[in-house]
């Protein structure tokens, strides 16, 4: 088992962000409507993620560190209707293998909780401790027991420029829960949680960026969209300012860019790309999510009809703000 956990880490746990992102993936699908994310030495020391979501009792906290103990597969066609974020049921067991764990948690308002302490794999201490509704999950020194993995870790900066990219997506992708991340004691991202879209791209890409951006929202039988794209002005060097979220998930997918960058045409510049954050709600059984373990990387069943469904939006919208003939 020990073995096991260590091999599936090298898959789940590649960086200090593939930790920050499964920790907080699991605090969203609890149902909180406040995160708190805070890292030391670009993760590297700390990795502590609190939340105020359902909580574990003390029989299900110590399930959830063991192989495939996810909750969130009632049944084999759930796989078909994937709705939560985790399913797979080896993030905490991968992270407790390659890292010291301290995770405090209560399922409700009594004041009371558990207390379980994880080293290399192996359960130091199990004790009642006073805790709040919710779940407190502390990583350190990750990578402890796995030097070779550690090796591959690289500076500080790069290690939280991918923690803060992570959180900029997340917190894209939920309005309405409220984000902290904090580097070393300092406040990096903070964001309401007032459900307001806008709000995050103003905290994150400055007052004057979300100033400029246009709403789009369109509809079909099979899909619907929501979001902010900018003004053609606004553009960047890469794409990194483009976020794409698939039913409340982030998700990477060439041919959904592809089409929003097909629908600026000829306004973009070569090389430059536009800002956006765009929802798309779709029914599950059309989003394969079982691409790749990290869970960035979709495939959908009817890519062609959403690719021109995307592109028809973003040209209608700019269309309809004079920014190209309209359509
Ligand atoms: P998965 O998310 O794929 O189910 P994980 O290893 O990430 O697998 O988590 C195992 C289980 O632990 C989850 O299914 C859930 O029941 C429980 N769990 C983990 N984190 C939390 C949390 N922050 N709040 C409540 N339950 C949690
Ligand atoms: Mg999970």
């Amino acid at each position: 088992e020990h073995i096991a956990n260590q091999i599936a880490a090298g898959e789940v746990v590649e960086r200090p962000s593939s930790v920050v992102k499964e920790l907080v993936e699991n605090a969203v699908d609890a149902g909180s409507s406040r995160i708190d994310i805070a890292i030391e030495e670009g993760g590297l020391q700390l990795i502590r993620v609190s939340d105020n979501g359902s909580g574990m009792d003390a029989d299900d906290v110590e399930k959830a560190f063991f192989r495939h103990a996810t909750s969130k597969i009632a049944s084999t066609q759930d796989l078909f209707s994937i709705r939560t974020l985790g399913f797979r049921g080896e993030a905490l067991p991968s992270i407790g293998a390659v890292a010291k764990v301290e995770c405090l948690t209560s399922p409700d308002a009594s004041g009371l909780g558990t207390k379980l302490v994880i080293e290399g794999g192996n359960v130091k201490a199990k004790l009642e401790a006073a805790s709040p509704r919710g779940t407190d999950l502390a990583v350190r020194e990750l990578f402890y027991n796995t030097p070779a993995r550690l090796k591959y870790m690289k500076t500080i900066q790069t290690e939280l420029g991918h923690v803060t990219d992570y959180i900029y997506r997340l917190a894209l992708s939920h309005p309405g829960i409220a984000f902290t991340l904090k580097h070393n004691g300092q406040t990096l991202i903070q964001t309401l949680g007032n459900g307001d879209l806008l709000q995050v791209v103003a905290g994150i890409y400055g007052t004057a960026a979300a100033k400029s951006m246009l709403p789009i929202r369109g509809e079909t039988l099979d899909y619907k969209l929501e979001g902010y794209i900018a003004k053609p002005e606004l553009t960047r060097a890469n794409r990194n300012g483009i976020t794409t979220v698939i039913n409340g998930r982030y998700v990477r997918n060439f041919a959904v860019v592809h089409a929003l960058l097909q629908g600026f045409h000829t306004l973009l510049p070569i090389n430059r790309f536009p800002l956006a954050a765009l929802h798309i709600q779709m029914d599950p059984t059309l989003i394969d999510v079982n691409v790749h373990p990290a869970k960035l990387e979709v495939r959908f069943s009817k890519e062609p009809e959403l690719i021109q469904f995307i592109e028809h939006e973003v040209r209608a919208l700019l269309g309809a703000q004079r920014l190209i003939p309209a359509a």
